[in-house]
């Protein structure tokens, strides 16, 4: 019997092809997606209508035109970063520079010299001019590139590692989680490693090291704590004291840096010195390893430099070929380099978007902020210009803060994240950050060119 009433219920279900013909206007998703969705929500209200759910016809319309309205703003379209986090994780971490952008166009439309010798006409080497330009920036021996930085982690591991000699000794107060599921104890069991931790939380000393050296060691590794910082009764040797040790012993010393900050991030703003890999390399550390898309500001990338023979190494290991850079990622990261390279002198001069941000006056991002809200109107909202603190972010120095310049926006006849909502699924998506009683848009991450389109955002969400 209650199956059979159950069986009824099966009327509210509205037809998929014609639900989906009347959807498909709305959003622009190719028709056999609105199809696929529209099939699944009707499946799914189908399972919940027969375990005796209630719901009516106007009501699974409803939830379904929701349900691909959604979906379809999880397309990846570009966003607009009010948060003032200027390496969002979430947001596509570091925006490549108009350079690169041009130099992706033109490789990704066409053909390449990709693998291709020009002089000689015969087959060429992969990302040799690359590899040489960041050697050079290194002001080391050799250097190369794959996918992303915990893909050149996992490869420079698993070809320094092999059986028998696969002890990895790190300090306790680096077994760190760089988030996304990327913890270094992970790492080092995915590589093949046996992991050695040496030292305290917050202390470690060179007889710590030294004591955990055996036949079995295969190197040191040393990871950059980026996204977190200790402080208090700490300490740890220096990086020329664990390499002497390192190489007393035969052993390479490794250091997993993170961001990759190519100058002193402390003349671009009023923030904390982050490591280079050029320091690094200079006090002895043998290969140091770092993102291509954080500080750096280059695309999705992991670089890996150091010395000759180990770099040689990790290209010959097969797992080489599995996270190998494609072309896209070749030409703009060969950009990125070559404008630090041509930046030398001071690479704060660097045309990288991220390093703009830094670099921009508070003056100037309140003047921006005076020009996008002059002509909004205030009936339904209270809108002022706050000083507020902005973020360096994706896993770089912790510590830093810098001033910025907000526009807050108070709404007075709907809520915060309603607001919030209408201008994440506006004509172009606009992500600030909310407290009780206010909305956030933080000029230091929005680019100036789209300050009509935050404008517009704004007079929309407004009225
Ligand atoms: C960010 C980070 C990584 C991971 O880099 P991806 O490019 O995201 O793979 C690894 N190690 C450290 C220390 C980091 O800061």
């Amino acid at each position: 019997m209650i199956l059979l009433k159950n069986m009824s219920n099966l009327a509210a279900l509205p037809s998929v092809e014609k639900l989906a013909s009347s959807l498909a206007r709305e959003v622009s998703l190719p028709r056999p997606l609105v199809n696929l969705f529209v099939r699944r929500e009707i499946d799914r209200f189908r399972q919940l209508l027969l375990a005796g759910g209630d719901h009516n016809r106007e009501e699974i319309e409803k939830a379904t035109r929701q349900g691909l309205i959604e979906f379809a703003n999880s397309r990846l379209q570009p966003v607009i970063n009010a948060t003032g986090v200027l390496i969002h994780t979430n947001l596509g971490r570091s925006p490549l520079g108009p350079r690169a952008a041009k130099a992706l166009e033109k490789i990704a439309t066409g053909y390449s010299n990709l693998e291709f010798d020009l002089p000689s006409g015969a087959r060429g080497k992969r990302a040799g001019y690359l590899e040489t330009a960041l050697a050079c920036l290194l002001e080391t021996e050799a250097a190369t590139a794959v996918n992303n930085c915990a893909a050149a982690l996992v490869l420079t591991l698993r070809t320094l590692v092999e059986e028998g000699k696969n002890e990895v000794i790190v300090s306790r107060s680096e077994l760190v989680e760089i988030g996304g599921g990327f913890r270094i104890p992970e790492i080092l069991e995915t590589s093949g490693a046996k992991l050695v931790e040496v030292g305290a939380t917050n202390k470690t000393h060179l007889y710590d090291y030294e004591k955990a050296i055996t036949p079995q060691t295969a190197l040191i590794l040393k990871v950059h704590r980026s996204n977190f910082y200790i402080d208090g009764f700490t300490g740890e040797p220096e990086i020329p004291e664990i390499a002497r040790l390192a190489h007393d012993h035969g052993l390479p010393l490794v250091e997993d840096l993170g961001s990759g900050a190519m100058m002193n991030t402390e003349e671009l703003a009023p923030i904390e010195h982050e490591p280079t890999p050029q320091e690094c390399l200079r006090r002895g550390i043998d290969l140091v390893i770092f993102s291509g898309d954080k500080l750096l500001g280059g695309p999705q990338s992991g670089i890996i430099g150091g010395r000759a023979d180990l770099v040689a190494k990790i290209k010959k290991e097969p797992f080489f070929r599995a996270v190998r850079c494609d072309k896209l990622i070749l030409t703009t990261l060969q950009e990125s380099i070559d404008q630090y390279l041509e930046t030398k002198a001071d690479p704060t001069k660097a045309d990288v978007p991220v390093l703009k941000f830094l670099r921009t006056s508070v003056d100037e991002l309140r003047q921006r902020a005076e020009q996008i809200i002059a002509n909004l109107g205030t009936e339904h909202t209270k809108i002022s210009i706050e000083e507020t603190t902005a973020r360096p972010g994706g896993g770089t120095m912790p510590r830093s803060e810098f001033p910025s310049i907000a526009i807050k926006l108070a709404p007075k006849t709907q809520s915060v994240p309603k607001l919030a909502s209408k201008l994440r699924l506006g004509a172009t998506a606009i992500v600030g950050y909310t407290t009780d009683d206010a909305l956030y848009l933080d000029l230091r991450t929005i680019f100036p060119e789209t300050d009509g389109q935050v404008q517009t955002a704004l007079e929309a969400a407004l009225a």
